[in-house]
């Protein structure tokens, strides 16, 4: 029977490019999605950016942009990261778009209508400087538990302690520095405290949609605590204005907190993607056979498998199916941090060139169906993509394609020979087995069957040695048999592979002729087909391009200094003579290109009174138009040797301004010359 499947991962926060646990995420749910829709099943495959909240409003200001100008430029790079990790999303939305804000405001409406909604008055801090109640996040005071200094207004990173905002000792603003001020407002709440909500939550978390531990985990939401009343308590989904979000009906200047409307934001998506197909949603999400299920990570459970279900039940619509949950990535047994160095920047993954399904074998190597935090180590994942990836499956290929086209024209042998027929049957044998282990997301389990299976037939080359088989005279159909079974077995293989190396398939699917593999077609026999030419499918990794994965962008402050404003402690000191070194010129930007397979980059070309043009390629293009830099003057780095990059060589460097920690503090400053400063002109 046909599986009807609405999947969906976690949607990325939108205030900067992607990091690289949303592109782990990505490919455990785009591993588990392309095997179904090798099966033939139907599966609608959505996501979105999460555009509201407090963290991006104060962003975009300090960018001097409005939040729909900052959302809209980081949603401008995600297509390039997505499409160059293979990931296969249907559709991607943004929760700032018109589906979503209608959805969400029906959904609150059928909550008020089913009598869950209530109206209460809290206090909260204010600060009267900005004029706004501050997010949790934006308080900074003393731990009322341990006392440390600089800790935020949920929770204290020395002791641990989670406490309310108003609980700090010496709390400050720390948008302002002012001392905030208590004040009352309205709020609006979900009552998940009501008995038929706890009633449903009880059994929705309890009947086999969660992994044990999840279920496990939130079952504690509903224990008595230490005041006899139960953990989960009513939630409160509204914020006051200023807030960049959805304003809540009949309430001027109330908005829904994002935490409501970003997980609403998957149907949002799901409604877009099938408004585009023409297609009818309500009818689609009313079919009892369909499957909704959400990939998310461990730090959101709490969200997806109590408010969220429901949210949907309670507003008289579907509620998931599955939550599937999985742990944290650590690099080197570290968590990962980006002052240390240790983080990993998809973009720059890509930027340097490493192959993209390199990462996703080495992840789904490592994946399983728990929620356990995986580690990323770099001799490691050169290791298993070199020996597993390269050395057994690639090399199958490699060991039998050139006889197959030097001596039988291409053609493989219709019939061979017992040896060769159980060896196959074995491979074939296997899809049952390597079937399930991924629709149970025992990835690294099915990994390792399939290269169980290669050194099966590897061990058969080894055996039946083609290459001297290949010196004997009068051998010819052995010779022929050996390198067919070694090729249908190579085609075997790759449709197990395929869901985790989709790009490798298709080459291999280029290589061998034939249509796009289906799960069912590892049960078929080519017979007498001709294959095309053999190139080489895939390269070995090198350690040296890891290394450079992991260079610390820059480096961490020693602990006794204070931190600047920028983030970053002041360099060591240096004399004139190392200063006069560098030569810094104006420079004329004549033109400004984005560079295609980059999301960061632009290439300039860039007059330095030199009488010709240089080619200068510039980490911009998140903060700059193109189109926007021609003909401004800035300063270029002029002596510094060419580098030699992916999409062609860089003559120097601009200078521009930013924050140590991007992600955080987004936004990127070109340096420009005073009034009058001609092309080069040079720095003193
Ligand atoms: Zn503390």
């Amino acid at each position: 029977m046909t599986r009807k499947l609405f999947v969906t991962t976690a949607l990325p926060y939108a205030n900067g490019p992607f990091h690289i646990g949303h592109i782990m995420e990505y490919i455990q749910a785009d591993i588990w999605v392309r095997l179904q829709r090798m099966l033939g099943h139907e599966v609608n495959f959505v996501c979105a950016d999460d555009a509201h909240g407090a963290p991006i409003m104060i962003a975009a200001e300090q960018a001097g942009k409005t939040p729909q100008q900052f959302v809209a430029e980081v949603a401008a790079g995600r297509k390039p990261t997505l499409d160059g990790f293979h990931i296969s999303f249907d559709h991607w939305h943004s929760t700032d778009a018109p589906e979503n804000h209608a959805l969400a405001r029906d959904i609150y409406l059928a909550l008020r209508a089913n009598d869950l909604i209530d109206v209460r008055t809290i206090e909260q801090f204010y600060d009267p400087d900005k004029g706004m109640f501050l997010p949790d996040r934006f308080i900074k005071g003393e731990c009322p538990n341990c006392g440390a200094k600089d800790q935020y207004g949920d929770n204290c990173e020395v002791c641990g302690a989670v406490y309310q905002p108003t609980e700090l000792k010496n709390p400050t603003s720390a948008l302002t520095g002012a001392t905030p001020v208590l004040r009352s407002s309205e709020h609006f709440f979900f009552r998940l405290s009501d008995p038929r909500c706890v009633a449903y939550l009880e059994q929705w978390t309890q009947d086999g949609k969660l992994q044990p531990e999840v279920a496990n985990k939130v079952r504690e939401w509903f224990k008595p605590g230490e005041d006899g009343k139960a953990l989960l308590g009513d939630w409160d989904i509204s914020r006051d204005a200023p807030y960049f979000g959805i304003e809540i009906p009949d309430a001027p200047g109330k908005y829904f907190y994002v935490w409501l409307d970003a997980p609403i934001g998957y149907l949002a998506s799901l409604v877009a993607w099938f408004a585009k197909q023409g297609r009818d949603v309500d009818a689609y999400l009313a079919d009892p056979a369909l499957e909704q299920i959400h990939f998310i990570g461990k730090d959101i459970v709490t969200f997806h498998t109590l408010f969220w279900p429901a949210t949907l039940h309670f507003s008289g619509r579907k509620a998931p199916d599955r939550v599937w949950v999985h742990g944290h990535l650590t690099v080197s047994g570290a968590k990962m941090s980006k002052s240390r160095g240790t983080g990993i920047s998809p973009l720059r993954y890509l930027e340097l060139g490493l192959n993209a399904e390199w990462l996703r074998y080495y992840i789904a190597a490592k994946l399983n169906a728990r929620v356990e935090d995986l580690d990323f180590n770099p001799e490691d994942f050169v290791a298993r993509v070199n020996s597993d990836l390269v050395g057994k499956y690639v090399n199958i290929a490699s060991r039998a394609a050139g006889f197959l086209a030097k001596r039988f024209g291409g053609e493989l042998s219709g019939d061979v020979g017992v040896e060769g027929r159980a060896l196959l049957d074995g491979v074939r044998a296997h899809a049952d087995t390597v079937r399930e282990l991924y629709d149970e997301r025992e990835y690294g389990k099915a990994l390792r069957e399939v290269m169980l299976l290669a050194d099966r037939v590897n061990e058969y080359v080894d055996r039946t040695k083609p290459w001297e088989l290949a010196k004997q005279p009068g051998m010819d159909a052995a010779l022929h048999d050996v390198c067919t079974v070694c090729i249908e077995a190579f085609r075997v293989l790759t449709i197990y592979l395929a869901p985790v190396l989709p790009a490798l398939a298709a080459r291999v699917e280029a290589f061998l002729r034939i249509g796009p593999l289906a799960w069912a077609d590892a049960q078929r026999a080519l017979g007498r087909h001709r294959i095309g030419e053999y190139r080489h499918l895939m390269q070995r990794a090198d350690a040296a391009q890891l290394d450079a994965l992991f260079e610390p962008a820059a480096a961490a402050p020693p602990a006794d200094t204070p931190a600047l404003p920028g983030g970053e402690a002041i360099a060591a000191e240096i004399g004139i003579a190392d200063f006069a070194k560098v030569d810094l010129r104006i420079a004329r930007i004549v033109a400004a290109a984005r560079v295609e397979g980059s999301t960061k980059l632009l290439r300039l070309a860039l007059d330095v009174g030199e009488g010709r043009l240089r080619n200068v390629f510039s980490g911009i293009a998140s903060a700059h138009a193109p189109e926007a830099l021609i003909g401004r003057l800035t300063v270029l780095a002029a002596n510094l040797a060419p580098r030699k990059m992916k999409f062609g060589v860089s003559e120097g460097m601009i200078l521009s301004a930013g924050h140590a920690d991007a992600k955080a503090h987004p936004g990127l400053y070109l340096l420009e010359p005073g009034a009058g400063a001609t092309p080069g002109m040079r720095l003193h």
